[in-house]
């Protein structure tokens, strides 16, 4: 069937236009001017409007080199739907290489925003009526905090069916089914959801290549599950990717240097041996950090001093794994 005109910030775009157009958002106190720049791809035929957006936090830069190469694609050509391409939501953040916002409000968590809210409350409300109210389908793309890296991984609500077959197509390393509200899964569990996965890989102000190259073919996977791009004779089967749902940051009781026994996306068994904290002025082990289940790793500090409390590692929790998981390696920070 053929496409429909659609209209985003006053600009009509026809089927078969390929635009990049700059969404006016609230202006500096210098009176300057601020726009996002959005690239649309209207395809001639009718489908899914999928949003994908990235650096939500104006210092995760991975997600927009995954914007990039994607936008390059020649498999774009043959487009059905349309393809709405924000590589950068935080201006005002990026500006600064910071993840907030000029108010440090987080724009993650001001969505849906209001009209005479903070600043960050109407940055979300200008995204919200004139962006995401236009789609059918969001896939948001993260990284880290800082001081931690993040196994490539999938966040998406198994509630809502579209979101579990996207996530399921997209096929990261791990994937989290989760209720959580945050940042734009909020359009998961509105009154008329939207199907919405939030891609995360690596830290903040890094480029990570493998996990630029994961997101761009888990996209490219999720583009023909929507039948947005053509399939390839035969399909290639992307691996399986893990499920997991509960989630544990493990942090340490004492204070000193840590040692990291597994690297990222280990599956661990419960009472593994995770990371040792050593007394920073001796040899003295001060404690040894132990898989209180077992699980995959999926986050991890990027700091070797900690301190009693710090976060060392995130956990998520399977309940079978294979027989060859949990292998005793030796420490992987320094010797
Ligand atoms: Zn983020």
């Amino acid at each position: 069937m053929k496409n429909k005109a659609l209209t985003i910030s006053n600009l009509t775009i026809h089927p078969g236009e390929k635009i990049a157009l700059a969404l006016p958002i609230p202006e500096l106190y210098t009176c300057a001017k601020v726009h996002i720049p959005i690239h649309v791809l209207h395809g001639k035929k009718q489908g899914p409007i999928l949003i994908v957006c990235s650096a939500m936090h104006g210092d995760e830069i991975n997600g927009i080199a995954i914007i990039q190469k994607l936008l390059n694609l020649h498999l774009l050509k043959s487009l059905s739907g349309t393809l709405i391409a924000i590589p950068v939501l935080n201006i005002h953040g990026m500006m600064m290489n910071n993840r907030s916002l000029l108010d440090r409000r987080d724009l993650e968590n001001s969505f849906p925003g209001s009209e005479s809210g903070s600043f960050a409350a109407r940055l979300a409300h200008v995204l919200t009526t004139e962006v995401f109210s236009k789609a059918t389908h969001c896939i948001d793309l993260h990284s880290s905090e800082p001081q931690i890296e993040r196994l490539s991984q999938v966040h998406a609500p198994f509630s809502n069916a579209e979101s579990r077959k996207m996530a399921e197509a997209f096929a990261a390393p791990a994937t989290i089914d989760t209720d959580s509200k945050r940042g734009l899964l909020w359009l998961a569990h509105k009154e008329n959801p939207l199907p919405t996965m939030i891609y995360d890989t690596g830290e903040p102000l890094r480029i990570d290549i493998d996990g630029i190259r994961e997101g761009v073919k888990g996209l490219v996977r999720t583009l023909r599950h929507l039948q947005m791009i053509p399939s390839v004779k035969p399909a290639t089967q992307a691996e399986e990717s893990p499920v997991m749902q509960k989630t544990t940051w493990l942090r340490s009781s004492s204070s000193g240097l840590c040692r990291f026994y597994h690297p990222l996306g280990d599956v661990i068994k419960k009472g593994a041996l995770i990371a040792r904290v050593s007394d920073p002025f001796g040899t003295k082990n001060k404690e040894e950090i132990l898989a209180p289940f077992s699980g995959m790793i999926i986050a991890k500090s990027t700091l070797p001093i900690v301190n009693e409390g710090d976060s060392i590692v995130q956990v998520a929790e399977m309940e079978e794994i294979k027989e060859a998981a949990g292998k005793p390696l030796h420490p992987i920070s320094f010797s």
